[in-house]
């Protein structure tokens, strides 16, 4: 009998593991928005030495050919800088950040990192240095220890801690019942969207890349967690290039630039001062948010 049930353990054990590894898959897939069609130029070259300088130049983008969304879209982000992308529902801000992340090829234009054009090279490479926090986190039915680390290959306890402490994180990971060892997932803890946020911001931490896009979340925070996913993103955004959607204004009132988009369009951009000034459409949004809302 145990010489059957060995092997047939064992075959349970892969397939489990072998599931586990295709649902992470599906997730990240999910997740990315992945679209798998954009190959490498036969002689795409490696982004090295990134400083982090973007630039969108005239850039026209359409996902259907027969719906154009971005029109002759331009703006430059200085190594460093920190700039939010605003702007009306549907107005494009996520798919500047997929074209940044070429899981699209633009129709018209060129975008360009440390002058370095996109189309020019491998998307591995361009990946690895961008970090994205989305809004919703995918978290694995693993760790909570596992889902920092997996952002970087061979990442010790320590350096996973750091990370988790700088995301503020790291106290309430250590409260939980077993540390970095708790589960999460769907089969584990859940974490409130504030938590996951953080994680992200851990997980991006470890992984360290010139270039940050964070996709804040839609929904509201309490005024604790709001300031706690500030702070982490205040240390995280230090000395990268960081590119926020927002769409609470008050949380990107700070930034260096802000790009308004309407419609596919680049409307206005500037500082916060500068915009409010304009009395355009950043003024008008700001104006909105502003209004208290009813109960
Ligand atoms: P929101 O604030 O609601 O997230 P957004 O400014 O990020 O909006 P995008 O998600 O960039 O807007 O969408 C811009 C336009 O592109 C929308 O009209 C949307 O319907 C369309 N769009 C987005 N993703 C796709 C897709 N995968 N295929 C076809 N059209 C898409």
């Amino acid at each position: 009998m145990m010489q059957i049930y060995r092997p047939l353990n064992i075959l349970g054990f892969a397939y489990r593991e072998i599931k586990q590894a295709l649902t992470d898959m599906e997730k990240m897939f999910s997740l990315l928005d992945l679209t798998p069609e954009i190959i490498d130029a036969p002689d795409a070259v490696n982004l090295t030495g990134v400083k982090g300088a973007i630039e969108f130049n005239h850039v026209d983008f359409h996902y259907d050919e027969n719906r154009p969304i971005l029109h002759d879209v331009s703006f430059s982000i200085a190594p460093g800088e920190k700039v939010a992308l605003v702007g009306p529902t549907g107005a494009g801000k996520s798919t500047i950040s997929r074209i940044l992340f070429r899981f699209y090829d633009i129709s018209k234009g060129s975008v360009t990192i440390d002058g370095q054009k996109l189309s020019t090279l491998t998307q591995a490479s361009v990946r690895r240095a961008i970090g994205i926090v989305p809004q919703d986190t995918v978290l694995f039915n693993d760790t909570i220890g596992y889902n920092i680390a997996y952002a970087k290959d061979g990442a010790t306890r320590a350096q996973i801690e750091d990370a988790a402490r700088a995301a503020q994180i790291h106290d309430f990971i250590e409260g939980l019942p077993k540390g970095y060892d708790t589960m999460v997932g769907e089969r584990g803890l859940k974490l409130s969207g504030g938590e996951k946020q953080r994680v992200a911001i851990a997980r991006t931490l470890l992984k360290n890349p010139p270039i940050l896009f964070l996709d804040e979340a839609t929904s509201a925070l309490d005024n604790t967690t709001e300031r706690d996913i500030q702070d982490a993103l205040d240390t995280a955004s230090k000395g990268r290039t960081t590119l926020i959607i927002a769409h609470r204004l008050t949380t990107i009132t700070g930034a260096d630039k802000i790009i308004v988009l309407d419609n596919g369009r680049v409307v206005e951009q500037g500082t916060h001062d500068a915009l409010l000034a304009k009395n355009g459409l950043y003024a008008q949004l700001w104006e909105q948010q502003s209004e208290p809302v009813d109960a």
